[in-house]
């Protein structure tokens, strides 16, 4: 599949704001820096998409995307910002949770994670949460471009062996860097894939 168009639809700060679950949807998300911004304008061949480099006085909100007429692309808000009051802290956990575990047209959630750090508590803490909802979600790891090949496995590693740890199997995962244009072809294809099986509840298609 390639991203022939992507429109601005909406931004919402709540799950009934969003459009009308009629189509598949995917969404983005990882700590604030991780790279989701850069990555989303990868995907969509259009470096401005998504805003890259939020700063922590920016609204928080969930934002619509409308792929070729056919899926919904969110970009949701990063979590982990050191510098965000409690206060925000909780209404993104509110808005977001919420979202995750209400979205009945949600087919699967782009987790991103920086490949050159060490798992973050975070992180696997939100893997943990994502698991024990059933959420399908694929684990993206970004900035692979910093790494050497050596380096890429050494890492994978690390995080395989922590995974394994509380999983029988590995969750699916892509590698990416938005940098090089890697991923690209992997994420558009496993999205094209997902988008059969959506069927709008209670009309199959
Ligand atoms: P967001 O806060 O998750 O949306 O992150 P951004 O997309 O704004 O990226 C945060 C920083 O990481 C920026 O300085 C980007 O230039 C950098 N960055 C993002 N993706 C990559 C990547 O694939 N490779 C490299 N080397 N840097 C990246």
């Amino acid at each position: 599949m390639e991203i022939k168009e992507a429109e601005f639809i909406t931004s919402s700060v709540m799950e009934n704001q969003c459009p009308k679950p009629l189509l598949p949807e995917y969404a983005f998300i990882g700590r604030s820096n991780v790279g989701k911004s850069l990555l989303v304008n990868m995907l969509t061949n259009n470096r401005k998409l998504a805003k890259v480099s939020g700063s922590p006085g920016k609204t928080i909100t969930m934002n619509h995307f409308l792929i070729n007429k056919a899926w919904y692309l969110v970009d949701l808000p990063g979590y982990g910002f050191a510098r965000r009051s409690k206060t925000e802290r909780k209404k993104w956990e509110k808005m977001v949770r919420h979202y995750i575990l209400t979205r009945s047209n949600l087919m699967s959630l782009f987790l991103l994670v920086d490949l050159r750090l060490e798992p973050q508590k975070i992180d696997m803490e939100f893997i943990e949460w994502l698991a024990m909802s059933q959420i399908p979600f694929v684990i993206t790891f970004t900035k692979a471009d910093k790494l050497n090949k050596i380096n890429i496995e050494k890492n994978l590693a690390v995080y395989k062996r922590i995974l394994l740890e509380s999983w029988e199997e590995l969750p699916p995962y892509i590698i990416t860097s938005a940098v090089a244009g890697v991923g690209k072809k992997e994420l558009l294809q496993y999205i094209e894939k997902t988008n059969g099986l959506f069927s709008v509840s209670g009309f199959p298609l």
